[in-house]
C-alpha cells in the first residue's frame, strides 16, 4: 500500500489538498477515486469483519455429532468392522465439508449484509454530496460530517460548525474533543490534542463539518493499535447454541442409552453387542439438523435483505416472532418523510397563508384566503420577510437540483428551504450577504434549532434564527406585528392565540413550526461570538409566525398497521410531533380507532367511554407517571407525542414490565439506548449509525411496511424450522424405540439382535432425512402466518414435544410390527446368532430380509411425514394455499424431488450383493413389499386421526 506522510495537522489545508490532489469544496472525481481504491485498498481494518475458515472447521470437528461419530469409527476398527468404520468416516468427511461450505457461506452473507448496514459515509464526489460505503473512501476524499456519524477514516478537518467529537476509544479522554481547523505548528502533538484531525471509529457528539480524509484502512491511528479488532457480532443464535448445547446432551444420552444395551446383555462385551450399542447412539442424535437451520436462516435472511431488511444479528430470527408491539417512528417510516410546507400564519394575520407546490420544485403560489399573492408583495411585509429568513437560515439542507429531486438534508428543513425558494429566498440568495457563523442544533431532545448569522459588510450586529416546536415560545418575550416589534403584553393571551392557532394546523395533521429571531451583537452578548452559548442565544427573542408542513402518510402504512392488529401485534406511534398532529396521523393510518374497543363495560355492566388520554399522550404527561401509575395503566398509550430518546427507553421497560416483546425503530444517536433496550432494534438505514450498531436488523427504505415485511418472515422462518425438527426429531425417536425395545429380541446366544443397523440409521437420518427437511425450511408463508397471536414459548412447545413422540411412536412401533411379521408370522421364528455382523449369512438371511423390510418402510414413513409435517394440525389435503389439494401437493419442487428421489434410492442398497450384507446388514426382499405399503398406508392413517384429534381438542392458536 502506498504510504502518505503522517503530519496533516501540521499542514494547511491548501497544502493538505495539495498533496492528495483533491478540493475541498468540489471533493474526487469519481474515476480519480476508483483509482485510489485500488492504490490503497479498501478502508477496512483486517480482521474486522472477517470471516475466519479455520474458526468455522474447528466448529465442524468439535461438536457433539462428531464425537460420538468418531468414536463410533474407533470402536468399529477396533471390533474390526472395517465396512462400517469406512462409513462412518465417509459421513464424518462429508459432514464436515458440507457443514463447513454451508457455514462458510452463511457467515459471507452476513458478513455482506453487515457490510451493507455498517457506517456509511456522506462524501464529495464530483461535487455532489454523495453517500457511500465506509470501506469506499479514500485519502483525498472530502467527507461532510454531523451528529451520531462514526468517523470513516482519519481526517484533517476543512470545516467546522460547534463541533465535538467523541475520541474516549483512540485517547481514552471522556470529555468529546472540540474541534477547529487552523494547523498546529508542531508536528509531535499529540493524537489527543490534533484538535484539527477527525479520527477513524470515533463519533461526531456534536456540532457538523467537513474534513478531507487523509488515512484509510490500516494506515489510521485506529489500524495501527488494533491490528486485528474482530467486531463480528456472534453468528450464532441462542437457538442455534441450544441445539449445540442439545448435541452433547444426546451424546450424554446416547452413553446412557450405551450403557443400557451392554446391561441388558449382562455387560457381555463382544462386538456383536458393541454394535447395537454404537446403532442406537447414532439414533439419538439427528444428524442433519444443525445444517439445515443454518442453510434456511442463511437464506431467510438473503429473503429479507432484497425486503429492504437487512439482519445484523442472526438472533433477530428467533426474538421477531413472539414480537407482541411495535413502537414505530412516525416521520419517514409510517409517513412519507417527503415533506412540504404548506401553511404560514403570522401574529397579524387571522387566517393562514397558503402554499402551493409539487413536491420539491422550487415554483408554487402563495395565497391568502381567495386571493394569490405575488412573491413582492408577501415580502413587503416585514414580519413575513423575516419569517422566510428563518426558514432559508436557521436551515442545514441544501436543494442541490429540485427538479430531479436532488435535495439534501432533514425533510422539514428541506421544506422550509423549499418554501424560502418559491420567494426567490433560498440560501444562495444570502450569498455574500449574511453567513451562518454558529450553530446550536436541532436534536430530538431539545426540538429547536437556533443558527447565528453574521450579516458580512454591512454591521457588526449578529442575526439569531431560531425555530422548533412549542418550547420555543418560551424563549419569546417579544411578537412581530407587521413592521413593529413589541413587547409581549399579556403572555397568557398571547400564548392562547398562538396555541389555538398550533390546535388549527395541528388537527390537519401538519407538523407546527414555531419561528423567532433577535438582532443583537457581541458588545450587548457581553462577549465575543465564538463564547456564545445556546442559553445566552435562545433567549429574548422575537416570535415571528408559525409554518405547516405535511408529511403524507405512506399509502401501505394504514394495511401493514392492519396486519399488526390481525396478527396481534399492537402498533405505538412514538413522535416527536406535537399531540393533535399525532392524533390525527394516528388516525389516518389506523393506529388509533381499531385498535382498542372504543368502549370499556365495567364490573357492573355500565358502559364507560375509553378516556381519550389513554391512547394519547404526550411525553410530558406520559413522563409524570411513576412506573407504578403506569403499569396500573389499562393499556399503554398508542401515541405518545412530542416523545424523546428518554421516553422511548421507559416506553420499552414498561412493555417489558407487562412481560411484553417489542420491537423498536430508531434514526438519531439518542434512540441508541432504546434501541439496545428493545427485542428488536429497528434502525432507519439513513439513520445515524450508532442507531444501526445498536440495533438487529437496518431498514434500507425507512418503511414501517418493511418492518411487518420481515415480522411475516420472521414467523414464517420460525415456524418452518418447527416443521422441520418435528420431522427430523420424530424419526430419532422412533430410531430410539425401535432400538431399545429390539433389545428384547435375542439370539439363540442371549444377544440382542438389532432391528437396525448403525449404517441404515445413518443412511436415514443424512441421506434421506435432510433434503425434505431443507424443502420445509424454504415452505412459504402459510396464508394465516399473520392471523395468529404472538406465539411464545421457543421452539420446543409442549406441541411440538407431542408430536415429536407421537409421531416418533407410529413409526417406532409400526416398523416393529413389520419385524415382527417378517421374523414371526411369516418367518421361521428364529434368530440366528452373529446377526449383528455378516459372519453367519445363510441363517442370519430372515433376519437380514425383516432389516431391509424396516428401512424401506421406516423410510418411506420418514418421507411422507415431511408431507404430514408441512401443517402440524391440518389435514395433507387441506385447501390451504389455494388451487386445490393435488396442486398443493406437488407446489413444493424441492420436496416433491426429494421425496421421490429419497424413496428410491434405498432401493438398490437392499439389491446390490455384498453392499447390502456387509455394509448395510440387510439381504434382497419380495413378499415384504406388501408389509412395506400396507405399514406407510396405517402410518398414514394414524398421522391423520392424531392431526384431526389435535384440531378437535387443541385450542390454543396455530399458524395453519
Ligand atoms: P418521529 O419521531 O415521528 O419520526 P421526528 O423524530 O421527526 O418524529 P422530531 O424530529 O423529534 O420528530 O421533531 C419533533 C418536533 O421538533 C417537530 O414537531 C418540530 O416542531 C420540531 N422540529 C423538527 N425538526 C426540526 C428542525 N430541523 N429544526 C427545528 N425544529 C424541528
Amino acid at each position: 500500500m502506498a504510504e502518505l506522510p503522517d503530519d496533516f495537522h501540521a499542514r494547511s489545508i491548501p497544502d493538505v489538498s495539495k498533496l492528495l490532489e483533491t478540493d475541498a469544496e468540489v471533493g474526487l472525481g469519481s474515476a480519480k477515486a476508483a483509482e485510489l481504491l485500488v492504490k490503497y485498498g479498501r478502508n477496512e481494518l483486517q480482521g474486522q469483519r472477517g470471516i475466519n475458515p479455520w474458526r468455522i472447521l474447528l466448529q465442524q470437528v468439535t461438536n457433539g455429532l462428531t464425537l460420538i461419530l468418531t468414536i463410533a469409527t474407533v470402536v468399529s476398527i477396533v471390533v474390526e468392522d472395517y465396512a462400517e468404520a469406512g462409513v462412518l468416516i465417509i459421513v464424518i468427511l462429508f459432514n464436515t465439508i458440507v457443514g463447513f461450505v454451508q457455514d462458510f457461506r452463511a457467515e459471507r452473507t452476513m458478513d455482506a449484509l453487515r457490510k451493507m448496514a455498517s457506517p456509511s459515509a456522506k462524501v464529495l464526489r464530483d461535487g455532489v454530496q454523495t453517500r457511500i460505503s465506509s470501506g469506499d473512501v479514500v485519502p483525498g476524499d472530502v467527507i461532510i460530517f454531523e451528529v451520531g456519524d462514526i468517523i470513516p477514516a482519519d481526517c484533517r478537518l476543512c470545516d467546522v460548525l460547534n463541533m465535538e467529537i467523541d475520541e474516549a476509544m483512540l485517547t481514552g479522554e471522556s470529555m468529546p474533543a472540540m474541534k477547529s481547523v487552523e494547523s498546529l505548528q508542531a508536528k509531535d502533538t499529540t493524537i489527543g490534542d490534533r484538535f484539527n484531525m477527525a479520527y477513524s471509529s470515533t463519533t461526531v457528539s456534536k456540532g457538523r463539518g467537513k474534513g478531507i480524509a487523509v488515512a484509510t484502512g490500516m494506515a489510521t491511528e485506529i489500524g495501527k493499535i488494533s491490528t486485528a479488532i474482530d467486531e463480528t457480532p456472534s453468528s450464532t443464535t441462542p437457538l442455534q447454541r441450544r441445539l449445540n448445547k442439545m448435541a452433547y446432551v444426546l451424546f450424554v444420552i446416547s452413553i446412557f442409552l450405551a450403557v443400557i444395551v451392554f446391561a441388558v446383555n449382562k455387560f457381555n462385551f463382544n462386538t456383536e453387542i458393541i454394535i447395537y450399542a454404537i446403532a442406537l447412539s447414532i439414533a439419538v442424535i439427528p444428524e442433519g439438523l444443525i445444517a439445515v437451520i443454518t442453510v434456511v436462516m442463511a437464506l431467510g435472511v438473503k429473503r429479507m435483505a432484497r425486503q429492504n431488511a437487512i439482519v445484523r444479528k442472526l438472533v433477530v430470527l428467533e426474538s421477531m416472532q413472539p414480537v407482541t408491539n411495535i413502537c414505530s417512528d412516525k416521520t419517514g417510516t409510517l409517513t412519507q418523510g417527503k415533506m412540504a410546507l404548506t401553511n404560514v400564519w403570522i401574529p397579524s394575520k387571522e387566517e393562514t397563508y397558503r402554499i402551493s407546490g409539487q413536491g420539491y420544485e422550487t415554483t408554487g403560489s402563495i395565497s391568502y384566503g381567495d386571493e394569490v399573492l405575488d412573491a413582492k408583495r408577501i415580502l413587503a411585509d416585514e414580519n413575513f420577510h423575516r419569517l422566510v429568513e428563518c426558514s432559508a437560515l436557521c436551515n442545514t439542507a441544501n436543494i442541490i437540483e429540485s427538479s430531479k429531486g436532488k435535495v439534501w438534508g432533514d425533510p422539514t428543513e428541506i421544506a422550509l428551504q423549499v418554501f424560502a425558494y418559491k420567494l426567490q429566498m433560498g440560501k444562495p440568495a444570502f450569498l455574500g450577504l449574511k453567513e451562518a457563523v454558529l450553530e446550536f442544533p436541532f436534536s430530538s431532545a431539545s426540538k429547536r434549532m437556533s443558527m447565528v448569522c453574521s450579516n458580512l459588510g454591512t454591521s457588526d450586529d449578529f442575526d439569531i434564527y431560531t425555530k422548533g416546536a412549542e418550547n420555543v415560545l418560551e424563549i419569546c418575550d417579544k411578537v412581530m406585528d407587521g413592521e413593529m416589534v413589541k413587547q409581549i403584553g399579556d403572555r397568557s393571551e398571547f400564548l392562547e392565540k398562538v396555541h389555538a392557532q398550533i390546535e388549527l394546523m395541528a388537527t390537519q395533521g401538519l407538523r407546527v413550526l414555531v419561528t423567532a429571531h433577535r438582532r443583537t451583537s457581541e458588545q450587548s452578548m457581553g462577549k465575543p461570538m465564538e463564547k456564545w452559548e445556546r442559553g445566552d442565544v435562545e433567549k429574548s427573542l422575537t416570535f415571528l409566525g408559525l409554518v405547516g408542513i405535511r408529511d403524507t402518510p405512506r399509502v401501505e402504512s394504514k394495511i401493514s398497521v392492519q396486519q399488526c392488529h390481525d396478527a396481534g401485534i399492537k402498533v405505538h406511534m412514538l413522535t416527536g410531533d406535537h399531540k393533535s398532529t399525532a392524533l390525527a396521523i394516528a388516525t389516518e393510518i389506523g393506529i388509533i380507532g381499531n385498535q382498542l374497543p372504543p368502549s370499556d363495560v365495567n364490573t357492573d355492566g355500565v358502559e364507560t367511554i375509553v378516556p381519550m388520554y389513554r391512547e394519547v399522550m404526550t411525553a410530558g404527561e406520559f413522563d409524570a407517571l411513576s412506573n407504578d401509575e403506569v403499569d396500573a395503566l389499562e393499556e399503554l398509550p398508542l401515541v405518545i407525542a412530542r416523545c424523546t430518546p428518554a421516553t422511548k427507553v421507559r416506553m420499552i421497560e414498561a412493555l417489558h414490565r407487562r412481560k411484553k416483546y417489542a420491537a423498536m425503530t430508531g434514526d438519531g444517536v439518542n434512540d441508541a439506548p432504546s434501541l439496545k433496550k428493545a427485542d428488536v432494534g429497528i434502525a432507519m438505514g439513513a439513520g445515524s449509525d450508532v442507531a444501526k450498531q445498536s440495533s438487529e436488523i437496518v431498514l434500507t427504505d425507512n418503511n414501517f411496511a418493511t418492518i411487518v415485511l420481515a415480522m411475516k418472515e420472521g414467523r414464517r422462518i420460525f415456524s418452518n424450522i418447527k416443521k422441520f425438527v418435528v420431522h427430523l426429531m420424530s424419526t430419532n425417536v422412533g430410531q430410539v424405540i425401535v432400538l431399545i425395545v429390539g433389545l428384547a429380541f435375542q439370539d439363540s446366544e442371549g444377544v440382542s439382535v438389532f432391528p437396525l443397523s448403525p449404517v441404515q440409521i445413518l443412511f436415514m437420518n443424512m441421506v434421506t432425512g435432510t433434503p425434505p427437511a431443507m424443502s420445509l425450511g424454504i415452505e412459504p408463508a402459510s396464508s394465516s402466518i399473520m392471523h395468529v397471536p404472538p406465539q411464545l414459548g421457543g421452539l420446543f412447545t409442549k406441541e411440538l414435544m407431542m408430536d415429536m413422540f407421537a409421531y416418533g411412536s407410529f413409526m417406532g412401533g409400526l416398523v416393529l410390527i413389520d419385524w415382527t411379521l417378517v421374523i414371526y408370522a411369516f418367518g421361521h421364528g428364529r434368530l440366528a446368532f452373529d446377526c449383528n455382523d455378516d459372519s453367519n449369512l445363510n441363517a442370519c438371511d430372515t433376519v437380514f430380509r425383516a432389516r431391509s423390510t424396516l428401512l424401506m418402510s421406516f423410510t418411506w414413513m420418514f418421507l411422507l411425514h415431511a408431507y404430514n409435517c408441512r401443517h402440524l394440525r391440518a389435514s395433507l389435503f387441506t385447501k390451504e394455499g389455494g388451487g386445490g389439494s393435488f396442486k398443493r401437493l406437488v407446489d413444493n419442487k424441492l420436496m416433491v424431488w426429494s421425496v421421490v428421489v429419497g424413496a428410491l434410492l434405498p432401493i438398490p442398497f437392499v439389491y446390490i450383493p455384498t453392499v447390502n450384507t456387509n455394509i448395510f446388514k440387510q439381504a434382497s426382499i419380495t413378499w415384504e413389499w406388501g408389509i412395506i405399503v400396507a405399514s406407510v398406508l396405517v402410518f398414514f392413517v394414524l398421522s391423520e386421526t392424531y392431526k384431526l384429534l389435535k384440531r378437535k381438542l387443541m385450542k390454543t392458536p396455530y399458524v395453519l
